[in-house]
């Protein structure tokens, strides 16, 4: 159960600062551990999206026989603690849809389990969009195989206090932006062993991570997830997400996926939304990539509301963004809503960017919606008032 606020303490946020400084232990204590071996079992950690959008997990045993996705059991969880259930009926059963390596526990072969929530009566939760999701991906429109993405995840470390972002003077700023964008050296990268470290996690692991950056505000990284075909990008940006969480408890460092986190002169954090489908990939695919697009502008407000929370505070039209209420599109142009890059429109293939999505989206929605209005057949009425939507220089 929840703890009653009213009758909470609640620490401050300098204190939890405190807190987490004196529950650091020491690691190569633990390592001894870690490190022995275990023959016939493994260890499965659950993960579960919670009521908003972060990932929780907790562990069990299973027989090492046992550990391949058919095999593995459905479990469940106290949802009233989490704001998904009642407690007088707090099961929330969870199924297992995926499966990595442990990057944490690397002794041996045990496993990080994605798994999508469900009542007791096999209703999925209304937090579990990957079920909505699968429902769109598994119609298979005609013409659209293989919906391929790839997700730019941006975020941003902060110091515990939640405040201060890393490398920041406290209670000031640093140098104008400018030397931090894939930036060298220590008066300008800011967190570059979590980003190392989260990078070899996520390929140990088995995720389709395909690079990292520094981003333009410093103290802001970017990862990116993909190619991968269809359900598949949001599940694994979904276990990239929690392994970024765990890398940073490690290193004693806030991560957050606020779109816009210090407001001003300061870049937001975006998910840029790459796609492509077969016919997109091939020669002649430019036409079917203009076509999405314009389909994609004849539903934008539909797109930004389901695009992340507070991303109005990011889509200014400045900082590489473009203003949330227009929509536009581009060769080249970060400051449209959505980019061809340049190789696409001089091969004549290839795929499209969605530069809305904000670093804090749902990438069930956001890949989800992104197949529906661009392949579903029935949008072909869309195309009517896609046809006004124009080209920017
Ligand atoms: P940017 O130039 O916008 O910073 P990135 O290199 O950060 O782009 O990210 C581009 C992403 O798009 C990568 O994850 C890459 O794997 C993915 N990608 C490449 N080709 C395709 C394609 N045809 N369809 C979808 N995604 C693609
Ligand atoms: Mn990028
Ligand atoms: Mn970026
Ligand atoms: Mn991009």
């Amino acid at each position: 159960m929840l703890p009653n606020v009213a009758t909470t303490i609640r620490p401050s946020r300098a204190s939890v600062a405190n807190m987490a400084e004196e529950c650091k232990m020491d690691a190569s204590v633990l390592d001894k551990f870690m490190s022995l071996p275990v023959s016939g079992k493994i260890q499965a950690e659950y993960l579960w999206i919670d009521a908003i959008g972060e990932v929780r997990s907790k562990c069990r045993t299973v027989d090492a026989n046992k550990a391949k996705l058919g095999d593995l059991p459905s479990w469940n969880y106290d949802g009233s603690s989490t704001d998904q259930a009642p407690g007088e009926d707090s099961e929330v059963i969870i199924k297992p849809r995926a499966v990595f390596r442990d990057p944490f526990r690397p002794t041996g072969d045990n496993i990080l389990v994605l798994t999508d929530t469900y009542t007791p009566g096999g209703t999925p939760l209304p937090t579990n969009t990957r079920a909505a999701a699968m429902e769109v991906f598994d119609k298979k429109f005609p013409e659209s195989d293989a919906p391929w993405y790839g997700l730019e995840q941006e975020y941003t470390l902060f110091n515990l206090d939640k405040i201060t972002p890393l490398g920041w003077p406290a209670g000031g700023y640093p140098l104008p932006q400018g030397p931090y964008y894939c930036g060298a050296g220590a008066d300008r990268s800011f967190g570059r062993a979590i980003s190392e470290a989260h990078y070899k996690a996520c390929l140990f692991a088995g995720l389709e991570i395909s690079g990292t950056n520094a981003e333009v505000m410093p103290g802001q990284w970017e990862y990116q997830i993909g190619p991968c075909v269809g359900i598949d990008a949001a599940d694994e940006m979904m276990v990239s997400r929690y392994i970024l969480s765990r890398v940073c408890e490690d290193f004693g460092v806030h991560v957050t996926l606020d779109p816009k986190p210090i407001p001003g002169d300061w870049n937001g954090a975006g998910c840029h939304t790459n796609f492509s489908t077969e016919k997109m990939r091939k020669a002649g695919g430019l036409a079917t990539i203009e076509q999405a697009i314009r389909r994609l502008g004849a539903k934008h407000e539909e797109h930004i509301i389901a695009y992340g929370e507070g991303n109005e505070r990011r889509l200014t039209g400045k900082y590489e963004t473009a203003d949330i209420n227009t929509f536009s599109y581009g060769v080249a142009n970060r400051g449209c809503s959505i980019r061809i890059p340049r190789a696409t429109d001089a091969e004549g293939c290839g795929y499209l960017e969605d530069r809305r999505p904000s670093s804090n989206c749902d990438p069930y929605v956001v890949t989800s919606k992104i197949y529906d209005t661009t392949c579903n057949p029935d949008s072909k009425e869309l195309d009517i008032k896609a046809k006004s939507v124009e080209q920017v220089a």
